[in-house]
This record gives structure tokens, sequence and C-alpha cells, in this order.
């Protein structure tokens, strides 16, 4: 690698939800950045006003706050190369247009959107390239005074790339490796449209140039793109400069066919996007990763194992280990099927690494969005600990959880009712009485030794007492092992679940 300083971007456009593709693409740049000591930019491509969304920008920040993915520089934290949203960069893209109809790789056209529509009609597979620019109203087949005439009476006019025909122009991706182009497949990409803002493929040139990004990486949809790329480098003389290209393989519908599209997310059950998003012209609200319960860390856990592997069966890194371990080169070509039921694994393992006081605060919202009040903070973190093995997703603290704060509202009597009898009734009496007296020691092993050696005193099985105890203090059959539970519910409560439950089961 050269001495240059890492520079990497990433280069949204602010159009929707960030599908979790795009999330992975900035933990990609991230990665490498952190690893060479680099710089992470953010830089937002709005030059498209009629795809620009209210509310998009923000919601961008937000995934990657949430995600722990701060970048140097960004329209936010500003940085040498301001600005950073592409519509306030306007002025800047002209110049480089210009020269380049100057140099005569690009032209002027001033065909209207009727006449561009018409012939899309008439002549099959039309494109505005080699084949029919010239037969068509641009610099190339107009005079030069005619055109001087049209631009000086503010003619509406676009600029586009001249693409040479039958050239063949390459370059090294660093996961792909050799990669060709023949340029007569593409069309005359516009570079200036006629209100006067670059498209993507000028902007990003003279962005990536200006703001002197050494490495990009993007999506592999990207790709066909690159010619027009590569040709905008060398014409504007600045090859020796290009970024170093990696273009990131697809995420696959589960069944490997075809690209994960927020449609596969709806029909499947499962998000797609990293945060909900509300369509404010629908009303339509597409669910997301947080939104679902999982944690960031595991968030971005599942993604970098979507096309890389550190080269052991290891799956579970911290970001820390991440920036560590990560190469670009060892991100796969292939696509890379999404499995919704190893992205919830990735969530309970972590989960179940997260220590109480790190997820304390996700809990108390799924408790409290749930009206439980959880008075006691410190048996709060205590509650974490004892059940958190038990949680895919964070919204499972409730039922795993919420019996520790407030009494069951109901009971699981099928499981219990019809095993019942009054015998069972006795020893739970004699088991109040027992925990009545302040001498025993009521610690869950201490607990258990008193309980099972009443039940032997009564001629019961413990292993049939053990469940109907549980189904008094928790309503049902779930929860870590049950003394563990009634010491941490304290001797009081657990006196009051088990006279309160005797009712309803003996009801
Ligand atoms: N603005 C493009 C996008 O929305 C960026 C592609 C690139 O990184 O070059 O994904």
């Amino acid at each position: 690698m050269s001495d240059k300083k890492v520079r990497v971007r990433f280069a949204p456009s602010p159009t929707g939800g960030l599908h979790l593709g795009g999330v992975r693409t900035v933990l990609f740049n991230y990665l490498f950045a952190k690893k060479h000591g680099g710089d992470f930019v953010l830089r937002i491509e709005d030059t498209d006003q009629s795809r620009y969304v209210k509310g998009a920008e923000e919601y961008i920040l937000e995934c990657l706050e949430w995600c722990g993915l701060k970048p140097d520089e960004s329209p936010v934290t500003g940085g040498k190369y301001a600005p950073y949203r592409q519509s306030e960069r306007k002025a800047i893209y002209r110049e480089y247009a210009e020269r380049l109809v100057m140099q005569g790789h690009a032209y002027y056209a001033f065909d209207t959107p009727e006449e561009l529509d018409h012939n899309r009609k008439e002549i099959p597979n039309f494109q505005y390239g080699h084949a029919y620019r010239d037969t068509l109203r641009n610099s190339l087949t107009l005079k030069q005074q005619q055109v001087d005439q049209l631009l000086a009476a503010g003619e509406p006019h676009v600029i586009r790339i001249k693409m040479p025909e039958n050239e063949n122009i390459h370059f090294e991706d660093m996961i792909r490796g050799h990669v060709s182009f023949d340029t007569s497949q593409s069309d005359d990409k516009v570079l200036l449209k006629a209100d006067g803002m670059p498209t993507y493929h000028l902007a990003v040139v003279v962005d990536d140039y200006l703001m002197k990004i050494t490495h990009a990486f993007r999506g592999e949809e990207w790709l066909p793109s690159a010619p027009v790329h590569l040709l905008l480098w060398e014409y504007l003389g600045w090859k020796a400069d290009m970024p170093q290209w990696a273009h990131l393989p697809l995420i696959l519908k589960p069944d490997g066919h075809g690209k994960l599209s927020k449609r596969d997310g709806a029909r499947l059950g499962f998000p797609v996007y990293a945060m909900s998003w509300l369509d404010e012209k629908t009303g339509e609200l597409t669910p997301g990763f947080r939104e679902l319960g999982f944690l960031p860390e595991a968030f971005l856990n599942l993604l970098v194992m979507l096309g890389w592997n550190d080269g052991t069966d290891n799956e579970i890194f911290t970001l820390d280990e991440l920036i560590e371990k990560f190469s670009i080169e060892r991100v796969n070509k292939a696509g890379a099927k999404f499995d919704f039921e190893k992205a919830k694994w990735f969530n309970s393992e972590w989960i179940k690494r997260s220590d109480a006081k790190s997820l304390k605060s996700d809990v108390i919202k799924v408790l409290t969005d749930k009206g439980v009040v959880v008075k006691d903070e410190k048996l709060l973190l205590t509650v974490i600990d004892l059940v958190k093995e038990r949680c895919t997703l964070l919204p499972d603290f409730y039922h795993q959880s919420s019996y520790f704060f407030e009494q069951p509202k109901e009971y699981d009597l099928a499981s219990v009712k019809p095993k019942w009898t009054d015998a069972k009734t006795e020893f739970f009496n004699a088991f109040i009485s027992m925990l009545g007296n302040t001498e025993a020691s009521f610690e869950p092993a201490d607990l258990e030794q008193s309980f099972k050696s009443l039940a032997e005193e009564k001629g019961i099985k413990a292993g049939e007492l053990m469940l109907p105890f549980r189904i008094m203090l928790v309503g049902g059959k779930f929860g870590p092992h049950v003394f563990d539970i009634a010491v941490l519910l304290g001797k009081k409560e657990t006196i009051g679940r088990i006279e309160k439950a005797l009712e309803a089961f003996n009801n």
C-alpha cells in the first residue's frame, strides 16, 4: 500500500431506509480505515433532487450512531474537505464537466425529454451513445455557432460523456481481481443535468478526487458504472490518484436467488433495514433490526460475517477485534445468503456475552414500554444476569423477567390442575409455615433442601411439586432455577404468591 493516509467514504443517497447491505458497506469501509489509521468520511450524495426524501439524512446519521461507526468527517462534524453534502457543492462540478467538453470527451446535448421519449418508442433498444449520437441534437452535430447561441440563450441542456467505441478498459478490484469492460456496451451517460446538478457519475469522481479518497468500497451493483468512472478519472488527468476499488458482494435472499430486497423481508417476516423507516408519503412503516431488539454489536457481527471470515471457525468478534483482523482481500467474491435464524443466533450470543450493566437501559425500556415498573435497579441487574441466556431478542426480557417485578397476571392452570390434590395444598401450606420461621435460611440451596425434605415427610415426590411451585411464582413453565427465583423475590413475596396461587389452583 502507498504511504498516503488512508481515506475511505460511505456515500449514500438519502432516499429512504438503510438496507443492511448499506450498513455492511459502512462497516467494511470503517474497519479498513481504522485498521490503517485512516479517516472515514460520510458524504451525502443528494444531487438527484427528484429522489430527495425528508428525514433520510438524519436517519442515516442515527443508524451510524446506533452502530457506533462514527465518521471522522461528515455534514454534521464538518472537516477539511467540507461541504460533505453534494447539493451544497453544486458550483464545483460544472467546471469539470466543461473541461471535458473542451477536451472532446464530453458534449452538450439539447434534446428535449419529449424528443428522447419519442426515440425510445420508435427505435428498438435506443441508447444515447455511439450508434445514435450523430443523429441527435448536440454539440457534435450542431455547428459551433449554433451551440454558442443556444448556450447564450439559456437553452436547457445536459452534458454527456462521449464514450469511446470498442475500447477495453480494466482495473484491479481488491476483491474481484482483474475486471474489464468493453466501452461499446455503455451509453453516453449524463454528467451534468439541465438543473446544473451533476449526476452521480460526475460527482462521485470529482468528490473522491477532491476529498483525497484512497479506497472506495461499494456494493456490487455499482460495478457496471465503473467504466464511466475510470474514463472520467483518466480524462480529468487524475488517474494516478484514483482510489483502489472494491465492489462488495451482494447480500442474497435466503434461497440464494437474487438480491435481498425490502419486499423479501416483508414476505418472509424479517427486517432488512437497520432501523425502522416510516415512509411519510405512503405511511408504510418498514421494520428495522434495532426496533426488533437486536444489539448493535450483534448487528455488526452478523453483517461482517456476510461475506468475510478471518480464516478460522471463529464467528463472534468485537469491533476492536474486527479492526485488528479485517482485510478486504478476505471478502468473498460470491454473494452471501441471508439467514435470519443465524442472525438471531448472533444476537442471542451477544446478549449472553453482554454484562448486565450494558443491557440495563435496553431492558428497562422493554419493561416500561409494557407497563412494568422497575423500582429496584440492583435487583434488575441480578435478574438480567439470571435470564439473559434465555433471551434471543431484547423484547424477550419482558417474558423472561417481568414476573420479578409484578405478580403473574395468569397461571398456566392446564399444567397444574389435572394433577392437583389436597395433599399438594397441604404441602404448600406447610411450606408457607416453614418459610414463616424466621430462623430458616433463605438461600437457594438450603431452600431446595428444605423443600425436598418437607416433600419427603409428606410422602409426595418433590418432582411433582416443583412445576406447581414454578407456576405459582412465574405463571408458566419457564424461567431459571425455581429456588433462585424464590430467593430473589424474597420470603414475603414468595409466601404471598403461593397463597394467591393456591386460591386459583383450588378454585
Ligand atoms: N450514492 C451511491 C449510493 O447511493 C454511492 C455509490 C458509491 O459508493 O460510489 O450508494
